[in-house]
């Protein structure tokens, strides 16, 4: 099976299970089962050393009954097909949950910014766009970042596709800098979305963020501001990892010193002799734990020895169907992706709100908003699982589905 296969035909297996839960036919699970529009593209880059490298790049469109498609843009050398089509769906997904008048997209480059200098990864950034052009654009389908990749590349797509447009065109993309028409509060969204789904899950639970011990895989943008957000409210946070290895201090770690150090890539740990691995990291004796870097992360393989009480995704399907069956029977309160980590694309959706009306909020404002939608999004899945006693994912992908499907019955696609 090719590396993110299972990413495909596992969520096609629960929007299927989500689509008869919720009454709808056959056709309309043929219509959602696989992005309506998926464009590969190669681009043809000029290397620092003067030779042309040229490389693939992706954008999937899963369905635009809703609105136009939304979704980041991963900078990775395992971006493949199948992840870029799995990752377009989930955001098909996540604006449902959270009511934004979009579908999913996402797209994807296979490189490695990491080793790339920072001139070669521009030239890469404006190629993309200039291949994408056609089926992009901001009432089309807007992208945002992804793994590897920042505000500095959101500016300079932003630009690339201004000058083929003739005009300004912030609402083309978002997480752009402040002042390109960024949104304030943009690059913590992620993280302060996750932050609410622990404190919902806590309250649920009878718990508190201060004094536990939190364990956080990955120290990107996602986990390195969740860190923070914890670290402050009291949270002891144990353990940190990246992709060379984890941290541990069962006192809790200063996050502040080790943001400090970390690289732009989230990097932070090879800087340190004393680490344990990534697989360590999940069997920690701790209250919650939070995947924030990779998908597959928990599998059956390690389900069984996960000791934290509650689990919230803020990577993007860090955990397989087989391991949400066991965690799910192991009374683990499970907080799925789809849900949690829904904040970055709704503070994205504010920032496109804000680009066509020219008008700016405050990072109060902001978050203010991006609570409401949250907790909101968070108390009807949990009823739902509830009330129809079905796990969390499933409640999740239930409400994401919705929209898409009424939307695409009352245009008469399915
Ligand atoms: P990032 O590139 O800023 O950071 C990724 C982190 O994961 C880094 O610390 C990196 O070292 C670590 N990592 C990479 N490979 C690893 C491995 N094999 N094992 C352990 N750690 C590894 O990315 P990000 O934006 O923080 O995204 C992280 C996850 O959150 C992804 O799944 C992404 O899709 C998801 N997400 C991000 C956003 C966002 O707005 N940034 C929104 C929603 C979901």
């Amino acid at each position: 099976m090719a590396e993110h296969e299972n990413l495909v035909s596992s969520t096609q297996i629960i929007i299927k299970d989500a689509l008869d839960k919720l009454g709808f036919d056959e056709g309309m699970y043929e219509l959602v089962k696989e992005p309506m529009r998926l464009l590969t593209v190669r681009i043809p880059v000029r290397m620092d050393d003067g030779t042309v490298k040229t490389f693939t790049g992706y954008r999937a469109q899963h369905n635009d009954a809703v609105g136009p498609t939304k979704g980041g843009v991963r900078f990775h050398p395992d971006v493949d097909e199948d992840e870029v089509k799995a990752l377009s769906m989930w955001m098909t997904l996540k604006c449902g949950i959270v009511d934004l008048p979009y579908g999913g997209g996402k797209g994807g480059i296979v490189c490695d910014p990491r080793q790339m200098s920072i001139h070669e990864v521009e030239r890469l950034s404006r190629g993309y766009v200039r291949a994408i052009s056609q089926i992009v654009g901001p009432t089309k389908d807007i992208p945002a970042p992804d793994v590897f990749t920042n505000s500095q590349i959101m500016a300079w797509m932003m630009d690339e596709y201004s000058k083929m447009d003739e005009f300004n065109s912030p609402g083309f993309i978002t997480g752009k800098p402040i002042v390109l028409g960024g949104s304030q509060g943009r690059d913590r969204s992620t993280a302060l979305g996750v932050v609410i789904a622990i404190e919902e899950a806590a309250k649920r639970r009878g718990k508190m963020i201060k004094d536990s011990r939190v364990v956080i895989q990955g120290f990107g943008n996602a986990g390195s501001f969740l860190a923070k957000f914890l670290y402050d409210a009291g949270a002891k946070v144990i353990a940190i990892s990246d992709a060379h290895g984890a941290l541990h201090d069962p006192d809790g770690l200063d996050i502040d010193y080790l943001l400090d150090r970390r690289d732009s890539f989230g990097t932070v740990t090879n800087l340190f002799e004393d680490t344990i691995s990534n697989k360590e990291l999940f069997e920690l004796d701790c209250d919650i734990l939070v995947p924030a870097a990779i998908s597959n992360q928990i599998t059956e393989e390690n389900a069984y020895d996960i000791k934290a009480e509650i689990v919230v995704e803020a990577a993007n399907g860090p955990t397989t169907m087989e391991a949400t069956k066991i965690l799910t029977e192991r009374g683990i309160l499970l907080v799925p992706d789809v849900l949690a980590s829904a904040g970055g694309v709704t503070v994205s959706y504010f920032e496109w709100v804000q680009n066509n009306q020219g008008y700016y909020w405050t990072e109060e404002e902001v978050n203010e908003k991006l609570r409401e939608k949250l907790v909101k999004a968070f108390d009807n899945i949990y009823t739902l699982a509830e009330t129809r006693q079905v796990d969390m994912r499933l409640a999740a992908y239930i409400v994401g589905i919705k929209r898409t499907a009424e939307a695409a019955r009352y245009r008469g696609w399915a």
